[in-house]
């Protein structure tokens, strides 16, 4: 799948649309999410123009890698959320429900956010 610069995040990542921000560097911004699933949830994006997990994996370089995870590191450090823990999503392609096609990692926490995934069927 190729690159879409309209969608959302772009949008957001070029300042067009207003987040509400809650980290910035050279590799990653996060913010919250519109419609949130849980007391804290926020959008970790990578400032690269990649569609999802896997194509960040794939053509990342090794700094963009570190550098995200890094941000992901001082985020639920900076939101107290490494204490109780959280919950990460990479909703991924059709069948994992990816709605927005920029990779995203969700960040869900601020208390238990119940079970993992309903049963399939
Ligand atoms: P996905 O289903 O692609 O994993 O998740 C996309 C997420 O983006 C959804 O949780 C949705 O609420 C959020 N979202 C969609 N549009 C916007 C927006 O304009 N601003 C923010 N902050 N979140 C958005």
């Amino acid at each position: 799948m190729n690159y879409d610069n309209q969608n959302i995040f772009a949008k957001i990542l070029r300042g067009e649309i207003p987040c509400d921000k809650v980290y910035e560097d050279e590799y990653a911004l996060a913010f919250k999410d519109i419609d949130p699933k849980a007391p804290v949830h926020i959008l970790i994006i990578p400032t690269g123009r990649y569609v999802s997990i896997d194509d960040f994996g794939k053509r990342a370089s090794v700094e963009e890698v570190a550098g995200f995870f890094a941000a992901v590191a001082k985020i639920v450090n900076e939101q107290g959320l490494n204490k109780n823990g959280f919950r990460s999503i990479a909703n991924t392609g059709v069948d994992g429900g990816q709605e927005v096609p920029h990779f995203h990692l969700h960040i869900l926490g601020g208390g238990p956010v119940g079970p993992m995934v309903s049963k399939a069927g």
